[in-house]
């Protein structure tokens, strides 16, 4: 699995929401599950910081 994003707990409620940071801005994200939180935050370094992206 990818690096994801740092900080977020996985709660026992799956439907509590998650907040994720990225590690090179300011962007945000929130998410109700850990998977889609990482699904996220890769679209984000894709899109943002590709070269980040590319070294996973
Ligand atoms: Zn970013």
């Amino acid at each position: 699995m990818p690096t994801g994003p740092r900080g977020p707990t996985l709660p026992s409620d799956d439907r509590a929401t998650l907040t994720g940071a990225c590690e090179f801005c300011a962007w945000t994200t929130e998410a109700s599950s850990h998977a889609r939180l990482a699904r996220r935050y890769q679209d984000h370094l894709r899109a943002e910081h590709p070269k980040a992206w590319l070294r996973g």
